[in-house]
């Protein structure tokens, strides 16, 4: 007897629909997606429960025809290719013809399209791949619903995370495409609520501009280059400008967001040397590559492409942006280089300049052997670079980070709620967020709260920030809200309480900046307030805040022990 069987098509149709069909999001992708290849110039998407209760997509694109509109939900229908030679000349957004069928199979569908020329659409319900009902509907261009996802497939449902999650998906979903394709309208709406409104945006930058606000673009530096029948638009971080988070990173293949870890190491290398450890830059990549040369049918959803010659591609990117950021770097060092006469003669030659008086005998080393010495405000301390600050006392040499130093100080402020010092601002500030991050601010204003920071909403995915406390009144406040939000909607690793982890990040945005230099009062204030906190050897992040090499230690490096 015959072990074998074909499946029915039903089935079939289920098992095609795992791959493409993951969530909610992806139905919207799909169907967003099939909007944009009709030549749509404004896409409406409205959405109840996350999506699961209902996704539906209006355009006003070319349209079906009766007979187009019933051969749409085969499996292998697709207006986008004839040929295998098309295969590898794409330019659409789709080309599987896989969609309509595998969300079908899973869903309640209801398409209703119409062409212009015709003088009425059509209107055909489909309920798990069950015809419901076709009949004569009168419309230009196409809205598809799909309600109920996933109903006659239970153990699929059961994976499906919470509205607000499934939202933040669609979310971050419409956003990649919006940014791609500024030159369509998009809106989106949850719950009958405005979520995102983009009008047609004039280029990429305004598009930019129109999700993250004025601020986060001035944070950008723009980078295009041509080569090799490759160019590029983007827009990515300046030297200074780095984030905590990897949230902000995109990479778009022909307007196609996709997810390659060999383009981002690209543009990592680019900033080799500037980045800090553990942050992380900001990209937005829009590169044009002849569709030839790449292929886009390696994953169901078309997240991912192949290159033909991915080093050519990897060069490409990283050159462009290195030579970018070298030309904003070469202002910044200078910055650098040339310090006030006031500050340089503090930091470099250190430390003796009246009216301090030191109540001992300062030599080169301003270690002094025989006095155990606790600091005090008058000790001596060098800069070295603009970070380290070294200072000598308790019967040895300190070197202390005072970037780290003062993070661990602020963390254990933060995370107590002691000595915040918060006060209302005379100019309360308007942050402007993508819509992602506006929503989870808003349903965690207590939290922050606590931490001294009063926000309240002021619509269209601005938020008014009406109280903070004094660390944090020079602190982009956007770098911290957005960071934040990232932290929140990216969870916290079990071994730390989600306040520990939003005070890390927070203090980490209020501490002091790497290009400061702290004077003599502050470094003592420092040191005191360093000394005080529970764990004063290490930053929120782990890494030290200080080394000590005692008059031992230093006898045993010069071998004189
Ligand atoms: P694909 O996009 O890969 O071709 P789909 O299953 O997503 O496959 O769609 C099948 C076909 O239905 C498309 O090729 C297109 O001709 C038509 N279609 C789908 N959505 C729309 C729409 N919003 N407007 C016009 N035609 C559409
Ligand atoms: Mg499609």
């Amino acid at each position: 007897m015959p072990q074998i069987k074909i499946l029915p098509s039903d089935l079939r149709n289920k098992i095609a629909a795992g791959e493409v069909v993951e969530r909610p999001a992806s139905v919207a992708k799909e169907l967003i997606e099939n909007s944009i290849d009709a030549g749509s110039t404004d896409i409406r998407i409205d959405v109840l429960y996350g999506g699961k209760r209902l996704i539906r997509v209006s355009d006003d694109g070319t349209g079906m025809d009766r007979e187009d509109a019933l051969l749409c939900f085969e499996r292998h229908a697709t207006s986008k290719l004839s040929s295998e030679g098309d295969l590898f000349n794409i330019r659409t957004m789709g080309f599987r013809g896989e969609a309509l069928p595998s969300i079908t199979s899973v869903s309640k569908i209801k398409l209703v399209t119409g062409i212009k020329s015709a003088p009425s659409g059509i209107s055909v319900e489909i309920n798990g791949g069950e015809v419901k009902e076709i009949k004569d509907f009168p419309a230009i261009g196409t809205t598809v619903e799909v309600r109920d996802l996933f109903f006659n497939t239970p153990a699929r449902k059961k994976f499906l995370k919470s509205n607000s999650t499934e939202l933040f998906h669609i979310i971050d979903m419409v956003t990649k495409e919006a940014l791609s394709h500024w030159e369509i309208g998009f809106r989106l709406t949850s719950d009958n609520k405005e979520t995102i409104s983009l009008p047609s945006a004039s280029g990429i930058k305004e598009r930019i501009m129109q999700v993250y606000g004025e601020e986060f673009l001035e944070g950008l530096i723009e980078a295009n280059a041509e080569a090799d029948g490759i160019s590029m638009k983007s827009y990515v971080s300046r030297g200074n400008n780095f984030r905590n988070m990897k949230s902000h990173q995109f990479v778009f293949i022909n307007n196609r967001p996709i997810r390659d870890l060999s383009v981002s190491h690209a543009v990592y290398s680019a900033y080799e040397g500037i980045l800090p450890r553990d942050k992380h830059p900001i990209f937005f990549l829009f590169l044009d590559i002849n569709p030839a040369k790449i292929d886009v049918n390696v994953h169901p959803t078309k997240r991912e492409v192949r290159f033909e010659n991915k080093e050519t591609i990897y060069r490409f990117v990283n050159i462009s942006i290195k030579e970018a950021v070298k030309s904003e770097r070469s202002e910044y060092t200078r910055q650098f280089t040339e310090m006030p006469e006031t500050v340089a003669s503090q930091t470099v030659h250190g430390t003796y300049s009246p009216p301090y008086h030191f109540p001992f005998p300062v030599h080169e080393s301003g270690v002094s052997e025989n006095l155990e010495l606790s600091y005090r405000p008058s000790l001596p301390f060098v800069y070295l670079g603009d970070t380290f600050v070294a200072l000598s006392g308790k019967g040895g040499l300190t070197l202390i980070d005072h970037h780290a130093a003062n993070e661990r100080i602020l963390y254990e402020k933060f995370l107590k709620g002691i000595n915040l010092n918060a006060h209302r601002l005379l100019f309360p500030k308007q942050v402007k967020l993508s819509h992602k991050e506006y929503r989870v601010i808003l349903e965690n204003l207590q939290i922050l709260g606590d931490f001294g920071i009063e926000i309240d909403d002021f619509g269209h995915e601005t938020v008014i920030v009406r109280s903070l406390p004094d660390v944090l009144k020079e602190a982009d406040m956007r770098g911290i809200l957005s960071d934040v939000a990232s932290c929140i909607i990216e969870g916290v690793s079990p071994d730390k309480s989600f306040k520990e982890a939003l005070a890390a990040r927070i203090a980490c945005h209020s501490s002091v900046r790497g290009r400061e230099i702290l004077s003599r009062e502050e470094i003592s204030t420092l040191v005191t307030d360093l000394e005080q906190t529970e764990h004063p050897d290490q930053c929120p992040h782990g890494r030290p805040t200080r080394i000590f090499y005692s008059l031992d230690d230093l006898k045993k490096m010069f071998k004189r022990k």
